[in-house]
């Protein structure tokens, strides 16, 4: 009788515990005043960024994610930054060796994320059972106890042309409303005004199994209450929207885009 009470307190604390670490956890994120960019993927000397690619140069030129997300991420940071909130632009790879994006990454201010084996699967230091190639993207991220995170990415369903109008955030439990706020904004700027998208607009996809797209980045970040997501808005794979992104003017509105769509979120949590 006496040990079975004496459990119950034990159990009744225990959950009392995690409760307020919850809620600490979740004040935290809500009170922070810093997003980071994560460029995704990494640049391999002589061989350029490992990320998707557009099938060929025809569509006014090749282009390949993480090349562009190096060009154009100091243009998320700027919008962000000059709304009065903190921004760091990481990346897992080394500084590209190309002269331009190296120029492009010093002015963003990338932070290069030490990953002795950017090809390698790491477990999360924050959250053990979550693992992922980049992973420690995601940890150094969490380190800084942000608001939010953003995965800065292009999407590729093909290695041939074909018009694909599905683009989306993909997003963790607990990014829902920001990748809602996000993709509306994109939807009155960018999404079938100057980017051709059938009439489509952008989608919201949430993502909680680690083998899909992503890997465990979103789960990691949703562990600690963060809203993450992943840009998956364009697709390389289609020619109007690489020939959209072909265009510099272009190129940065969208990164624009996407910085003054989370402002719109971080100033109406
Ligand atoms: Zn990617």
């Amino acid at each position: 009788m006496k040990i079975s009470l004496l459990l119950l307190i034990a159990l009744f604390v225990n959950m009392l515990t995690v409760q307020c670490t919850q809620q600490q956890m979740q004040r935290q994120v809500f009170e922070s005043r810093t997003v980071v960019l994560d460029i995704g993927h990494y640049y391999a000397p002589g061989r350029g960024g490992q990320g998707a690619r557009t099938p060929d140069a025809t569509q006014g030129g090749a282009l390949e994610e993480c090349e562009f997300w190096y060009k154009y991420a100091g243009e998320v940071k700027n919008v962000i930054e000059r709304s009065g909130y903190k921004c760091l632009v990481i990346n897992r790879g080394d500084t590209p060796t190309d002269p331009a994006l190296a120029t492009a990454a010093k002015r963003a201010g990338v932070i290069q994320v030490r990953t002795p084996q950017p090809t390698a699967v790491y477990l999360s230091r924050h959250h053990p059972k979550r693992m992922a190639v980049g992973m420690l993207s995601a940890d150094y991220a969490l380190d800084w106890k942000p608001a939010a995170v953003i995965f800065l990415h292009l999407n590729s369903d093909s290695d041939t042309w074909r018009v694909s109008n599905k683009g989306a955030f993909y997003c963790n439990k607990v990014g829902v409303s920001m990748a809602i706020a996000m993709a509306e904004h994109l939807n009155r700027t960018i999404f079938n005004r100057s980017m051709p998208n059938g009439g489509f607009p952008c989608g919201v996809i949430v993502r909680t199994d680690g083998h899909k797209g992503g890997g465990d980045w979103l789960n990691t970040c949703n562990d600690s209450w963060v809203p993450a997501l992943i840009t998956e808005v364009a697709f390389l794979s289609n020619p109007l929207h690489a020939r959209f992104l072909n265009n510099p003017d272009n190129a940065r509105s969208l990164a624009r885009s996407i910085g003054e769509g989370a402002v719109r979120y971080l100033r109406n949590r």
